[in-house]
């Protein structure tokens, strides 16, 4: 069984496989182990990655980046509409509300969700590992930037089934960076002593992302999260943008703005400054040919002045510091170290400004690009059963608060928050309720200050099958409710409490006989009553969910019996059905359709890739062919032959470039087979002629 673990970046992925040896990041067809997240359709076929980089600007309309922070959201979301004017492709809005791209795809105008082009960058990943391993590859961990909410989470986990990926857990990056640092540290502190905190900050091309983690050995606690959603590289490469598309205006009379091959080319190239002034402190210059109306264009800038025009962006950097020291109740003395990790951390003021708030040195120790998805990888080698890995013990943390409300059987509404904000995940709890009939519980974010999305729903999940008790009474009815593996927010199961008599007599209903019978309500308050509860046998008594290793799905279980009334009365549970409807959820029929139609296009690229092969094939014939006629083939064939030859190999020649240019697989191999029947006997003479004198020698030698 395959133990992957893949970072899906906003610019780049990077992807790693746990071996016996340890956790190795691995190479795409490139040789390069950064993937680009890029997806690009032409008229025939798709590219992705590293392949999909070169049209990101002569096929602009079609080439799609920058889309994991479209992922889930929906259309008329002010960010999406606000992200769509610099986007060099059109957004559309899907039939459920959320964002579709519209591209020009085999020759049609064609819609695709954002999980489903999210599903053909995880088939680039997929494919780059199983040609690496060798072997199918099935089981994931795949990374998520901690604040996404419920509704992008099921779309990843939409998007990996469309690949055809077992997702084993959605890892929030900077626990699997934590992850990542501690597995292998073997001076944490013992289980009982305080434990040590490191803090970890993962700053990207298009987020920022602070932990504060506690570790002891064997163990790590995610004590809180801190984020800026809108903040990495991608900003300040902007910024340098308008101040050159400003300048060049001035300077050159050319608007960049209104071109969007020119407006791509210098964004490009303000990146490739941006990282230079990280290693260098002095003047770099920006040259482009040609970037617009035939003009040749010239910027500089120096570090200095780089940091004076970034100095709002860098002062943003501050606020998801600070807010960590707080939330996890923190000073600089209690911290041990601050490892930075993501691209944009390697700028001296980003570095600077993150020193400066925790007192402290950062620390670079962790591989910046890929320990993402090392600890990914890990934590898939910890869910594999086929996998022995050290005992580690991952406790997450649920970034926002999460509450319940109820329409109570008085008609007044209930409300209660079930996970505040920094709680344990994953965890489970017990709700009772006395009712008489099927309710409804509505989940949400409990504060839309804390969530960075535009809607607080999370789902409604609706109780079936209740009915009063034997006296008419409302029944207890308990729900379990969990945020499981993924950071997923649901019910898990509902059931009935009901009293059994065993014979003799009975106090709940006077009968002489076995009956089954409801219990008697002693409380009779709707509001539900959470009561952690252990969801692992392994849980400890503050109810956490310890065990990374364990199943995460918890088997709906019948209560142990419990003598009620003089040992004749035995309490159990049965199960109710349930069912919930999600904010924004895509149906199993959708996935099981977008699955479909990333096989056909697999199908399609493979068909083309095929093609393209043959062509290549028949070309390669042709050249050499022509070559060697007149060249070493000439003593072993006669002037006709070659005459006639040499003619039907011109003719392909030229066939390859006009009308055969864009023919199907099957004419390209029937070509070279009618090539070959002329050229193989030519080659025979050849090759038995070549073979003649050593065979004489050795026939010299045994007489
Ligand atoms: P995210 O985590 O936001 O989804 P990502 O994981 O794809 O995105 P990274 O690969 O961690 O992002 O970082 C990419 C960003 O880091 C880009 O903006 C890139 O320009 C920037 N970057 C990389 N190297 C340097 C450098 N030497 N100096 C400045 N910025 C850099
Ligand atoms: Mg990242």
């Amino acid at each position: 069984m395959s133990v992957i673990g893949y970072d899906l970046g906003n610019l780049s992925c990077y992807i790693a496989v746990a071996r016996q040896g340890g956790i190795e990041t691995i190479a795409n067809e490139f040789s390069d182990r950064n993937t680009p997240c890029i997806v690009s359709l032409t008229s025939k076929e798709r590219s992705i990655g590293s392949a999909a980089k070169t049209q990101i600007i002569s096929n602009y309309k079609n080439t799609i980046s920058n889309f994991k922070r479209l992922l889930g959201r929906p259309f008329d979301d002010p960010f999406v509409q606000n992200e769509m004017k610099d986007l060099p492709y059109k957004l559309s809005r899907t039939a459920d509300g959320g964002v579709g791209v519209r591209v020009k795809y085999a020759g049609e105008d064609v819609e695709f969700s954002m999980a489903q082009v999210c599903g053909m960058l995880l088939t680039k990943l997929r494919s780059i590992t199983e040609v690496n391993l060798k072997k199918p590859v099935q089981d994931c961990v795949l990374s998520v930037p901690s604040f996404f909410s419920e509704v992008q989470r099921r779309n990843l986990l939409a998007a990996a089934r469309i690949a055809n990926l077992n997702c084993l857990r959605l890892f929030n990056d900077t626990t699997a960076v934590a992850l990542a640092y501690g597995i292998y540290k073997q001076d944490l502190p013992a289980a009982e002593e305080k434990p040590r905190i490191i803090i970890f900050v993962d700053m990207g091309h298009s987020s920022l992302q602070v932990a504060a983690v506690a570790f002891n050995k064997g163990k790590l606690k995610v004590l809180a999260t801190s984020f800026d959603p809108y903040l990495g590289g991608r900003d300040f490469d902007r910024l340098l943008f308008n101040h050159f598309a400003d300048l060049f205006k001035d300077k050159y009379r050319i608007d960049v703005r209104t071109n969007k091959r020119a407006e791509l080319r210098l964004l490009i190239e303000c990146e490739k400054l941006k990282k230079q002034l990280s290693s260098n402190s002095g003047r770099m210059t920006l040259n482009i040919e040609c970037l617009m109306d035939d003009k040749d264009v010239q910027g500089a800038m120096t570090r200095t002045d780089f940091e004076a025009l970034c100095a709002p962006l860098i002062q943003r950097v501050e606020k998801p510091l600070r807010t960590i020291l707080q939330d996890a109740k923190l000073q600089s003395q209690d911290i041990t170290s601050i490892e930075i990790v993501g691209g944009a951390t390697r700028m001296p003021a980003v570095k600077s400004t993150i020193a400066e708030v925790f007192g402290m040195k950062v620390s670079t120790t962790l591989n910046a690009d890929e320990a993402v998805a090392r600890g990914c990888a890990l934590q898939c080698a910890m869910l594999s059963p086929t996998f022995k890995v050290r005992d580690f013990t991952v406790i997450d943390c649920t970034p926002y608060s999460i509450s319940l409300s109820w329409i109570a059987p008085m008609g007044e509404e209930g409300d209660m928050e079930i996970f505040p904000q920094f709680h344990p995940a994953p965890f489970s709890k017990m709700l009772s309720f006395y009712r008489k009939e099927p309710f409804a519980l509505q989940a949400r974010y409990t504060n839309a200050e804390q969530i960075h999305y535009p809607c607080q729903d999370i789902g409604k999940f609706c109780i079936d099958n209740v009915t009063p008790n034997q006296e008419g009474d409302g029944s207890k009815i308990k729900v379990k409710v969990r945020l499981n593996i993924h950071g997923l927010f649901s019910v898990i199961q509902a059931s009935i409490v009901e009293k059994v008599c065993l014979g003799m007599m009975c106090n709940v209903c006077s009968s002489n006989l076995l009956c089954t019978t409801q219990a008697p309500v002693d409380n009779q308050t709707p509001n539900p009553e959470p009561m952690g509860e252990s969801t692992s046998p392994g849980d400890t008594e503050n109810k956490e969910n310890t065990n990374a290793n364990s199943n995460e799905d918890v088997k709906p279980s019948t209560e142990a019996a419990e003598k009620v009334e003089k040992k004749k009365v035995k309490v159990k549970s049965k199960d109710l059905p349930f069912h919930s409807q999600l904010y924004m959820n895509i149906t199993e029929q959708e996935i099981q359709h977008m699955f479909e139609v990333e096989n056909k296009m697999i199908m399609n690229d493979k068909l083309e890739c095929e093609t393209s092969e043959a062509k290549n094939l028949l070309e390669e014939y042709v050249y050499d062919m022509r070559g060697k006629l007149f060249d070493k083939y000439e003593g072993y064939t006669t002037e006709q032959d070659r005459t006639e030859f040499g003619k039907i190999l011109e003719a392909t020649e030229h066939w390859l470039y006009e009308d055969g240019e864009d023919e199907m697989k099957a004419v390209y191999v029937d070509k070279l087979a009618q090539l070959k029947q002329v050229g193989n006997p030519i080659l025979r003479r050849y090759t038995e002629a070549q073979a003649r004198p050593a065979a004489f020698e050795q026939l010299g030698g045994a007489l």
